[in-house]
């Protein structure tokens, strides 16, 4: 079974076709300016990539042209369309509604637009990439895997804020929770390392990339995350703020005279460790400074592990312990000092790592001491794989 994963943005659209046989990667690509002058489609198979110039004014146009790529005499991977049995759309916000990935139906889309509201620049995208692979792919399944759905299993104490009841029942404003694609696929990994099933199991999930999430889960289920209402809570992030004192708001907004949105702009854009150090967005380019001796790189570093530090304190508690700690995305993988700042100081709760396994980069292992109580893993992430194997699971039980 072949199945194309889809992740589309307002100008741009992601794609990869999965052998669901081997789990392997036949081709993938990236869109770009889509709508806007010069739009581009790279596509990559067999280890090359092909720059691809073409017109493509809408999502239906270049849903086309990656279905040209994939069936191109020259770079393609599949004689023909058919051999698509299914595609897996990621959607970032499923809202109350969805707790898992479902097969799209009228209904589906008609609740989709209803979470608009709740994430006006990714669900519009989603929806039209949505719209035009039903258009290009008539009778082929169509199967959405949200962002917010593998945290749905949160309890109400771990989702309800604590304001005035009403903006709950009015507005849904509750914690969501995101990267649960990812958090849900390293659990299963997890798992799977352990020999063990994911009911048994307590872990930490701490994927930190550009964006950072910390999640506690229960025997498989999320409880508690540390992304809210949305993904501009929790530890400090490349440009995001993440938790703050919310009267730090009001304060700026009437010290400055700047607007709800500009604050709110300030605290998804020029905030996190670019905020704090001045220097980049980039947690590589942070610590290239601080090593520089820059006073501000080095402390905005310190506030990052100091966090995380916290957060798995917090749901070590939460859980009454916790028997491995992942880290995933982009720095999570592959900073190894991270990893050693992280985990020390918590040989208390049994989490030793063993410096030399700690050294490796980008992939699947155990890098816990001998005697540690505590699993410690580094293990990349897959969203694409998890869309599609969710996607494999829905279309095989229709
Ligand atoms: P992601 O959002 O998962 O793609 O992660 C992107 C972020 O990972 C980048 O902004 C970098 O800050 C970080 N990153 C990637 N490679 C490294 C590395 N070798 N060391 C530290 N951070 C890294």
């Amino acid at each position: 079974m072949k199945i194309l994963v889809i992740n589309a943005g307002s100008s741009s659209l992601k794609y990869q076709l999965i052998d669901m046989d081997t789990n392997n990667v036949m081709a993938k690509g990236l869109c770009e300016r889509i709508g806007i002058e010069g739009s581009l489609l790279t596509h990559q198979a067999g280890g090359e990539k092909y720059p691809i110039s073409i017109e493509m004014k809408d999502h239906s146009d270049a849903i086309n042209a990656v279905i040209n790529a994939l069936i191109s005499k020259e770079h393609g991977v599949i004689a023909d369309m058919s051999e698509i049995s299914a595609v897996g759309h990621r959607v970032v916000h499923g809202g109350e509604e969805f707790s898992g990935s479902v097969i799209i139906t009228e209904a589906v889309k008609n609740a989709l637009e209803a979470c608009i509201e709740l994430a006006p620049l990714h669900n519009p995208p989603n929806l039209t990439g949505i719209a035009a692979c039903e258009k290009a792919m008539p009778g082929v399944p169509q199967v959405a895997v949200f962002d917010t759905a593998f945290h749905q299993s949160m309890p109400a104490s771990s989702y309800l804020y604590p304001l005035p009841y009403e903006y709950y029942e009015k507005y849904k404003v509750r914690r969501y929770g995101f990267h649960g694609t990812s958090h849900k696929y390293v659990t299963q990994r997890a798992a799977s390392m352990l020999g063990k099933k994911a009911e048994e199991l307590k872990i930490i999930t701490c994927h930190l990339g550009n964006g950072s999430s910390i999640t506690a889960v229960n025997g498989g289920k999320s409880m508690d995350t540390t992304m809210g209402f949305t993904p501009l809570a929790g530890t400090l992030m490349g440009t995001r703020c993440g938790d703050i004192d919310p009267a730090i708001v009001t304060y700026i907004i009437n010290k400055e005279g700047k607007s709800a949105e500009e604050v709110d702009s300030i605290m998804n854009k020029k905030s996190g460790i670019y905020g704090v150090s001045g220097v980049s967005s980039d947690f590589r380019d942070v610590a290239a400074a601080a090593a520089d001796g820059n006073k501000r790189a080095e402390v905005g570093l310190k506030m990052f592990y100091y966090e995380i530090k916290k957060f798995i304190g917090a749901y070590a508690a939460a859980m009454n312990g916790v028997d491995a700690i992942v880290f995933t995305a982009g720095i999570g993988e592959n900073d190894k000092t991270l990893r050693k700042e992280v985990t020390s100081g918590l040989s208390f709760l049994g989490v030793e790592i063993d410096d030399e396994k700690n050294s490796v980069r980008g992939e699947e292992i155990d890098i816990s001491a001998s005697d540690a109580k505590v699993k410690t893993l580094v293990i990349p992430t897959n969203e694409e794989l998890m869309i599609a194997l969710d996607t494999k699971e829905i279309v095989e039980n229709l």
